[in-house]
């Protein structure tokens, strides 16, 4: 593909958009985005389209230019899906379909392929914020545009820490940081706080989980009424399978929590052995070899043993080897 402004027209109408529940990687690549085309297409006219983005990004400059409803009947020259393929943009997906160019940007294997017209898909990347970052001319970025994807980039890879980074993902953050913003006031606000309640709620989390496959596997399950009690949603439970992951002897890591009656969105994390972009695209969700996710139905331990059949698959095959 070629750079971003090669794709759009001077005076084009452009959709950006990303997947629902939009984490860091997704607000900071459509937000870095959305900026840099506003910056640079001065005659253009530019709608950036996603869910509201959890409290702790309320202080990110501009983000109250996100537009959460998909009200109006537009038919844009182009739309971008970023960080996702089509089929979890929720409200917007009817900008996709009618739009006159179609452009996806992703890393998800799961997304391969891509969704778009024209598609920029790299698995090997750290985040959709770098494969953004790629198509941009370098000398029309400016230090708003740097914080997002800056932003971007660090959540995706845990601050540079998980194994999607590379050589290429520092260079980038390098650069990025040399534009002079308060990188460490970003991440701490927009990664590293957490509510008193969020906290109490991973506490939870962490006292009712268990482990299973010779302590390969951790589980652990939030129900409605548990959810309901804390007053708490899905942006409250940020975290918690990360923190799973970390604990000695696991290999994977899954949370679950309930989306309806007999439905979980289910969470998966890995270390080294299991591919769990394979399990959850197996019950239709997606993801990375490292982090992907699902919907499923059933009861939670119908949804668990049918995770724990996969990954018990996948352990014994890497336990041959
Ligand atoms: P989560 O567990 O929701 O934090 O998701 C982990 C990773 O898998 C993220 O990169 C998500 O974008 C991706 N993911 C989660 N659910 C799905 C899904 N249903 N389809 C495709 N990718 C997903
Ligand atoms: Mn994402
Ligand atoms: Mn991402």
């Amino acid at each position: 593909m070629n750079k971003i402004l090669e794709e759009v027209g001077p005076s084009d109408t452009i959709a950006i958009t990303g997947h629902e529940r939009p984490d860091g990687d997704c607000i900071g690549a459509c937000m870095g985005l959305y900026l840099y085309l506003l910056k640079a297409l001065p005659d253009a006219s530019v709608d950036l389209y996603l869910e509201k983005p959890a409290p702790a990004f309320a202080n990110v400059p501009r983000i109250d230019e996100i537009k959460t409803a998909c009200d109006a009947d537009l038919c844009y020259d182009v739309c971008i899906v970023v960080d996702s393929a089509a089929d979890r943009i929720g409200g917007a997906r009817k900008y996709f379909d009618t739009a006159k160019k179609t452009i996806n940007i992703d890393h998800h294997i799961s997304n391969a392929s891509g969704c778009g017209k024209i598609n920029y898909i790299n698995p090997k990347a750290s985040s959709a914020s770098e494969l953004v970052y790629e198509l941009m001319d370098e000398d029309r970025i400016d230090v708003q545009t740097a914080r997002m994807i800056y932003m971007g980039i660090a959540h995706d890879t845990g601050v540079f820490s998980y194994s999607n980074t590379t050589p290429h993902t520092m260079e980038i953050a390098a650069k990025l940081i040399s534009y002079g913003f308060d990188f460490s006031g970003l991440l701490n606000e927009t990664l590293y706080e957490k509510t008193y309640l969020q906290t109490q709620i991973l506490g939870r989390a962490l006292l009712e989980s268990f482990r299973f496959l010779d302590g390969k596997c951790i589980v652990s399950i939030m129900d409605q009424k548990t959810m309901n009690f804390y007053q708490a949603g899905p942006k409250d439970l940020e975290g918690i399978v990360s923190q799973l992951r970390t604990i000695k002897g696991v290999e994977c890591a899954i949370f679950l929590y309930q989306t309806g009656q007999q439905e979980y969105k289910a969470s998966l994390r890995s270390n080294k052995k299991v591919d769990v972009a394979a399990v959850a695209s197996y019950f239709g969700g997606g993801g990375h070899v490292r982090a992907a996710g699902c919907t499923m139905r059933g009861t939670c331990y119908d949804c668990i043993n049918n995770l724990a059949l996969h990954i018990e698959k996948q352990l014994k095959e890497t336990e041959k080897q």
